[in-house]
């Protein structure tokens, strides 16, 4: 029996076309004219006034952090409910993480425990330099109530749209909202160019900047001239061909996973102790993946059984506050004095498989062996 991958990358055909015309005209570069139509097209995709597409899109945060000067030992808000990638820029430049809590009905970073966060900081005198906000799983956070946060204390915002690329909140697109939006196109995420991303803002000359840095920060000369530190951080001409024709389909695969999310939604219905991801009212989720919460089980011991029925299943994210590597980093829970709401989706979340091309079959063998599995 063949694997039920978690969520495999998904080419609609058209991609050859684009990679073809590359090869044909030798442009097997960085740079090139996949790689513009790529930009406009994201840009056009997503209403902003203008992209850069990145080798990843780790690289894309990098490049905003460098765009907003953040130097050693200045600090970092990051939401804990996330992946690595969110923060691994800041060490690089040995800026200091500071993390907050996830809320339930997001799963994003909870705007109580941000206010607190930025009241003990302003006390402090120690402002951040910049908030990371992620749209964990496609699901948008209470936008509204964390830019007005942002804005009275002046910070910027940088969303880590990865893996939220075409959801909304009130009808925007995700990665429009703070003052750099970056996306992702690894193999895993809802459309791919195998590796790849982009930093997106409505500052047009923020991003001819970062442009610039992402090419070793070539000054325009007759000869090599450099000011400052740059870095190789362009998307392939190649590459970028298969993203043009991925965007080409984002909408259809967006509802491929939503409705990939109503099947398991009703087949769990009737069991009590699971409890799929919200969706907060007025945003619009790309689903990236169905996740949910099991009360009163292991979520170890269920993805184990899965795996061992050709299913494979992934915890949700272990908090970076847990993590050994910021093991003395701070930490902002909702509540203040209570477990982290980030652990105890933790301790109870599993992902399930979403790949866009599974047949009903494949989720009805998924559905059946959780209920199985529970059952025991
Ligand atoms: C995938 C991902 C990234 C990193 O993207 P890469 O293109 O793999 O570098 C960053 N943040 C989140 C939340 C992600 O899921």
């Amino acid at each position: 029996m063949e694997k039920i991958l978690l969520s495999p990358p998904h080419m609609s055909g058209a991609e050859q076309s684009y990679i073809d015309k590359a090869f044909a005209t030798n442009w097997i570069a960085p740079l090139g004219p996949n790689v513009n139509q790529f930009e406009r097209d994201l840009a056009a995709y997503n209403s902003v006034e203008a992209v850069t597409a990145t080798s990843t899109g780790t690289a894309a945060i990098h490049l905003a952090l460098k765009l907003l000067h953040v130097q050693p030992g200045d600090t970092i808000f990051c939401s804990t409910f996330t992946f690595i990638a969110s923060i691994n820029p800041a060490l690089y430049e040995k800026a200091v993480p500071v993390f907050i809590d996830a809320e339930k009905n997001t799963w994003g970073m909870s705007p109580k425990a941000l206010q607190r966060a930025l009241e003990d900081a302003a006390e402090k005198g120690q402002l951040p330099k910049a908030i990371i906000i992620v749209h964990i799983y496609g699901q948008s956070v209470k936008m509204d109530e964390i830019m007005a946060l942002a804005n009275q204390y002046n910070i910027p915002v940088i969303e880590d749209a990865a893996e939220a690329l075409g959801s909304t909140y009130k009808g925007k697109k995700l990665g429009t909202f703070g003052e750099f939006g970056i996306y992702s196109f690894n193999g895993n995420k809802i459309i791919t160019t195998s590796g790849g991303g982009a930093l997106v803002s409505n500052k047009e000359s923020a991003i001819n900047h970062a442009r610039f840095l992402s090419t070793q920060a070539k000054e325009q000369r007759e000869y090599y001239h450099h000011v400052e530190v740059g870095y190789n951080y362009r998307l392939s001409n190649i590459l970028a061909g298969i993203g043009i024709a991925q965007l080409q389909v984002l909408e259809e695969r967006i509802a491929k996973k939503r409705a990939i999310f109503d099947h398991y939604e009703k087949g769990f219905r009737d069991i009590s102790n699971i409890t799929m991801m919200p969706e907060l009212a007025d945003t619009k989720s790309n689903r990236w993946l169905t996740t949910l919460l099991i009360q009163d089980a292991d979520p170890i011991e269920i993805m184990k059984q899965l795996t061992n029925k050709g299913i494979e299943a992934r915890l949700l994210w272990k908090p970076l506050h847990c993590q050994p590597i910021f093991k003395d980093n701070p930490f902002y829970e909702h509540q203040k004095g209570t477990k982290s709401v980030a652990e105890g989706l933790f301790a109870q979340g599993l992902c399930l498989p979403s790949g866009t091309q599974m047949t009903e079959e494949q989720q009805n063998y998924v559905i059946t062996t959780m209920r199985e599995i529970l059952a025991k």
